[in-house]
């Protein structure tokens, strides 16, 4: 057996070779058909830079890495206003015009069954509706865009130095791993994408997989592997722990096959024998916030997360910004529903989502997903030089 990491993914109720089956034959093909459907592949965002950290500086205003708003015609139909005279332009893709408003009137139809409730986790923006706007996640694939240097550096640094501190070898309170162990597992991710979906050659426009960029940036780094899976393990948890609201929730687009389709889907996620025959229960959050600074603990690291999401409003890139956006916004959901509402205990704190928290959940659990099969299938590449994994 050539693999180097077996066990239980540390903190976790399950291993790792058991995550990597369960995952290349469940749960990646469903989550790659979940988030083409009309419901999941439309996020609804603020792109507009708007940073509370370092104003002002021109670093928050890149344009080399713009995001393709969606054309008006091609939102399902119950997304949309009639055409409020749109300028022809308005329709086309907006590449490179990240103040060009295609759709920031929201029909209140699409709400229809969702409410808009807070997120204690997150700064709640998603209900400023003059400035969002939808973005078709599948015209903008987290991918390189050539954001680095100091902009990109600050931002971790912060995140990394004054949010979530990496805890010292030997810290033995669970929650403030926690923390830092999602931060370092999407990070972990969002690096795996970047040398998935690399920009090889510029004159020819010829785009590919860097082998050599995801062993230097994750790969060679045992932490930052096992932390993904990690971080896989937490959100699959909180997915699976939301199962009755996501279950009954209103997946309508106005396209009834499609939308059935998604329902279809995500009942197979939630209900999926396999998935509850080989893990039953990824992450176990019972264990958390026990002792008697239990409920001081939680808000501290609340609040540090919420920092964490109020960064990505720094994000100098647009493309990153929007994905950087949604993966907090997963996170802070699955923290919600793991640490916020106790459903199995207590009958007064019904589980509340908005929409665009489902919708950012399931495609973070996608991206994740998709990073754990890129791992599992580039490191027999570095069987040699991967050590202790
Ligand atoms: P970085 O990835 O910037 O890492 C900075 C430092 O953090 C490292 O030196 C290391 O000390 C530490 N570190 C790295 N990985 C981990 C880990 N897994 N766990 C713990 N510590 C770690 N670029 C794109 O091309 N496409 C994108 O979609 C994109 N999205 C981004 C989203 C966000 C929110 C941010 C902040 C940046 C994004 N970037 C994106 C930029 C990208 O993440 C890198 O910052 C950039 O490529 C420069 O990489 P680097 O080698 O300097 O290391």
């Amino acid at each position: 057996d050539s693999r180097k990491y077996t066990g239980i993914v540390e903190d976790c109720c399950c291993d790792y070779e058991t995550v990597d089956t369960i995952n290349g034959a469940v749960l990646h093909p469903l989550l790659q058909g979940l988030v083409t459907t009309p419901f999941f592949r439309y996020f609804k965002v603020k792109l507009w830079c708007d940073c509370p950290f370092w104003p002002d500086d021109g670093m928050c205003k890149l344009r080399d890495c713009s995001v393709c708003e969606c054309p008006e015609n091609e939102f399902p139909e119950s997304f949309r206003r009639p055409p409020l005279g749109l300028a022809a332009d308005d329709l086309k893709c907006q590449e490179g015009k990240p103040e060009a408003a295609v759709d920031r009137t929201l029909d209140s139809k699409v709400f229809r069954g969702w409410i808009e409730v807070d997120n204690p986790w997150t700064i709640d923006d998603e209900t400023d509706n003059e400035e969002m706007t939808y973005v078709n996640l599948l015209l903008n694939p987290e991918r390189y865009t050539g954001y680095t240097g100091p902009s990109a550096r600050r931002i971790w640094d912060a995140i990394y130095s004054e949010n979530c501190p990496k805890y010292a070898s030997g810290e033995i309170c669970q929650e403030k791993k926690v923390l830092y162990k999602l931060i370092s597992g999407l990070h972990s991710s969002i690096s795996i994408h970047i040398a998935a979906d690399y920009l090889l050659d510029e004159t020819k426009s010829q785009w590919g997989t860097n082998p050599d960029l995801m062993y230097d940036r994750v790969l060679q780094y045992p932490e930052r592997v096992r932390n993904l899976y990690f971080t896989f393990l937490f959100v699959l948890r909180a997915v699976t722990k939301a199962k009755d609201y996501l279950e009954q929730a209103e997946y309508d687009t106005g396209n009834p096959e499609e939308d059935l389709k998604a329902q279809s889907l995500i009942r197979q996620l939630l209900y999926n024998p396999k998935l509850q025959a080989a893990c039953p229960v990824p992450f176990d959050e019972a264990k958390l916030w026990k002792g008697q600074s239990g409920p001081e603990l939680k808000q501290q690291i609340q609040k540090q997360f919420r920092n964490i999401s109020a960064l990505m409003d720094c994000v100098g890139c647009e493309k990153c910004r929007l994905w950087g956006k949604l993966q907090v916004l997963g996170l802070g959901t699955a923290l919600k529903i793991l640490f916020s509402v106790d459903g199995e205990h207590r009958h007064d704190q019904h589980l509340q989502l908005q929409r665009n928290e489902v919708i950012a959940l399931v495609n973070l659990l996608n991206r994740l997903s998709e990073s754990i099969k890129l791992v599992q299938e580039m490191s027999p590449t570095f069987e040699k030089t991967m050590k202790g994994l």
